[in-house]
């Protein structure tokens, strides 16, 4: 596509790169857009670059009325006002801040907290995947039964006749061709019920994370924060519920030697209580302004 003012003229030819790469290029282009405008922010905001609206655009931080309040918001605000389709309220950061670090903290100086989350994630990973066990035990047992049989088909070839022997030979190549695809199954559901448990090198691995994270916590400055932050590569993504009430959902990554650990928490989300800079969708009582 070339652009001349108004004008864009398709030129496939002219093309350079594919549009997996072109994708990605653009992917890479709005991230690193994101961490700009945290840059630029005049003031320092922890969740910047962490923290994503519920309709996915990220949020950044804002002062308002000479700095007595600082909020997030989203950065679909900044969008031309008829492009505008992001109505959510802006989020007080002091208490998202406020809650997300508790919630670090605690996981990483009480190492039975951590030990404690881990062991819930993998419960409720093997939760997700409940029929994988059932099944794989189906599947050993119906291999184990073709196994059985295969060789009884085999050793009544030698007394059967002609139309006898085909309909047994045709037996054992179904019977076979059974048994590549339960040794299939079977490798695949092996392989999903390994990477639900967390594997005691996975926790050796979020414990040592923890413990270097640790000294960072006492008396943590921005700086501090944003390192472990940075480090846990948090994520934060509001959500509203069907009740309205709006939540934060995060993940911290603990980084292993063989797999990453993603934890995750829902906390409840503040929103701003004045001087939105969007009026609020019109409810009976509600504020806005
Ligand atoms: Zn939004």
């Amino acid at each position: 596509m070339l652009t001349y003012g108004d004008i864009k003229v398709e030129k496939p030819k002219l093309r350079i790169i594919d549009d997996v790469t072109f994708q990605a290029a653009q992917v890479r282009r709005n991230r690193n857009r994101e961490m700009a405008s945290r840059n630029r922010t005049k003031g320092r905001y922890l969740m910047a670059s962490h923290l994503r609206c519920v309709c996915g655009r990220a949020m950044c931080g804002r002062k308002k009325q000479n700095g007595r309040y600082e909020y997030y918001y989203c950065a679909g605000v900044s969008l031309p006002r008829h492009l505008q389709d992001c109505h959510e309220p802006n989020t007080r950061a002091d208490a998202i801040e406020g809650q997300i670090w508790d919630w670090l903290s605690g996981l990483l100086t009480e190492p039975a907290t951590l030990t404690t989350a881990l062991e819930r994630l993998a419960t409720r990973a093997l939760d997700d995947l409940a029929p994988a066990p059932d099944r794989l035990v189906a599947v050993i047992n119906e291999t184990q039964r073709i196994e059985r049989r295969i060789p009884v088909w085999v050793n009544q070839y030698a007394d059967a006749g002609r139309t006898e022997l085909d309909a047994l030979r045709g037996e054992v190549r179904r019977a076979e061709e059974r048994l590549t695809a339960l040794a299939t199954e079977r490798a695949d559901l092996e392989r999903q019920i390994a990477q639900a448990a967390v594997t005691p090198a996975q926790l050796q691995d979020s414990t040592a994370l923890a413990a270097q994270l640790r000294e960072y916590i006492p008396n943590a400055d921005y700086d501090a924060k944003r390192y472990v932050l940075d480090r846990l590569g948090i994520r934060c993504r509001l959500r509203r519920t069907e009740a309205g009430d709006v939540w934060a959902d995060v993940t911290a990554n603990l980084p292993g030697q063989v797999a990453s650990t993603a934890l995750q928490i829902s906390l409840p989300a503040t929103p701003g209580r004045c001087c939105d800079s969007r009026p609020a969708p019109r409810t009976p009582g509600g504020r806005s302004g």
